[in-house]
């Protein structure tokens, strides 16, 4: 404390100036030949009883100064826990939040603004220096001179594009500050986007089987001859089989979305085996020979129906896109002290392949490499969009190489879980 450090010099500095008083009048009094013994006991006994007295006040001082720091001490502490707590829960605030004055300096920002703005440091900065919108300072200029809060939304473009709900405003309390906040809703106008997109899809691709069947039909109400009947009801019964199997795809995704996986233990290795035996007609239509290596039996948690979706989109595709050749399917489970718990499905076919520019964009809605071909072979492009939801949702990832006109190869790998129970009774049964 600083007091105590005041104590003992200023102490001795009031001795010395008693002595000094005392050894003053001592030597007047001599001059004057007055007896020297009594005169420097009656100084000495002033001086002392002064000494003393001055003493006792400075002794009542140090103890009020010492009581004011104490307060001061705690005041301080108080204001600097409250400042942590207003930091502790700005800083976990979903929303970025500035205070700047009446010309849109920034006194404060929350962890969000710097951290949404890329900057460490805006305080004494202006706002426009920072975020290069003026629409942002504009907001804030205008609730400065305004009563009303000002809103609106704001598109930024540095340091990344975005767009938030901004709302600037002032309290009477301290009229100087103007408070602002900023609602990243870019995730939010990414999905409307997304949402009105596939609306858009979902009614072309339905449109154009509709148009077919419509026409067709009404060829066949123009003119009722047999020949014309032969002609055109197997095309219209093939547009409606493409609807259905529309509508069963986006069943399958919206289902697929609708909530979280309901995982169980899953016999995985099962799974692709029975997939593969399903299949191995169609194969065995084009000719193609289809195999596949692996495990017989490997459980992991997953949802069991939605695994044997990803199956088979992934091997019908393969066979689909393969003209001649095989079409090979493994399953590869992890080393069996479980280390690194990924299994992996891989399909490989030795079909047209996909072209570089094209790998991309395949896991979207509706995109297909060649819409005549994918539409001839009853394609809707939903089946790669339906993998990657079920594979991600599982916390899987799915990938793809492939070359033109060599063939493809479609990997997924997928967490195992905890399922060493079931491991076990499944390897001694
Ligand atoms: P589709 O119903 O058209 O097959 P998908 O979503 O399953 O739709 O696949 C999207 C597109 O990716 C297909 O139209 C096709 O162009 C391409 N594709 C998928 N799998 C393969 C593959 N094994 N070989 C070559 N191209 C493929």
């Amino acid at each position: 404390m600083p007091r105590s450090g005041f104590r003992w010099p200023f102490r001795a500095l009031l001795a010395v100036a008693v002595c000094a008083v005392a050894a003053g009048l001592a030597w007047v009094s001599m001059r004057k030949g007055f007896n020297p013994g009594w005169i420097l006991v009656a100084t000495g006994a002033i001086a002392g009883a002064l000494a003393a007295h001055m003493m006792q006040l400075f002794d009542g001082y140090e103890r009020e100064a010492g009581r004011k720091q104490e307060q001061l001490d705690d005041l301080l502490l108080q204001t600097r826990e409250q400042k942590n707590a207003v930091d502790a829960f700005a800083d976990g605030l979903d929303v970025a939040i500035f205070v700047c004055d009446r010309r849109a300096t920034i006194e404060y920002a929350n962890r969000l603004a710097r951290e949404m703005f890329n900057i460490d440091r805006p305080q004494g900065k202006t706002l426009l220096a920072i975020t290069l919108s003026v629409d942002l300072e504009q907001l804030v200029l205008s609730a400065a001179s305004g009563e009303d809060p000002q809103e609106g939304e704001l598109s930024f473009s540095y340091p990344s594009d975005r767009i938030a709900l901004g709302k600037a405003w002032k309290h009477s309390a301290s009229p100087g500050r103007i408070y602002l906040s900023l609602f990243d809703i870019s995730d939010l106008r990414r999905l409307e986007r997304i949402r009105k997109d596939f609306v858009a899809n979902v009614s072309h691709e339905l449109r154009t089987p509709m148009t077919i069947i419509r026409a067709n039909a009404e060829t066949m109400l123009d003119d009722d001859d047999p020949e014309l009947r032969q002609r055109y009801l197997p095309r219209i019964i093939t547009e409606v089989d493409r609807l259905s199997s529309i509508t069963q795809d986006l069943l399958v995704l919206s289902s697929a979305e609708s909530g979280p996986v309901r995982k169980a233990p899953c016999d995985f290795a099962d799974t692709v085996r029975a997939t593969v035996s399903q299949l191995t007609t169609k194969a065995d239509e084009k000719d193609l020979q289809l195999s596949y290596d692996g495990p017989k039996h490997f459980v992991i948690e997953a949802n069991g129906s939605q695994m044997m979706q990803v199956c088979l989109n992934l091997i019908e595709n393969a066979i689909k896109y393969t003209p001649s050749g095989t079409v090979h399917v493994e399953l590869i489970a992890p080393a069996d002290d479980g280390s690194d718990g990924i299994v992996t499905l891989r399909v490989t076919d030795t079909g047209i392949g996909i072209a570089s520019d094209h790998i991309s964009r395949i896991f979207e809605r509706f995109y297909r490499v060649d819409k005549g071909r994918s539409r001839q072979s009853g394609g809707t492009g939903l089946g790669l969009a339906i993998v990657k939801h079920i594979v991600e949702a599982h916390g899987g990832h799915v990938k793809v190489r492939s070359t033109l006109n060599s063939g493809s190869t479609f990997e997924v790998t997928l967490p195992v879980g905890d399922v060493e129970v079931f491991q076990r009774h499944l390897r001694e049964g």
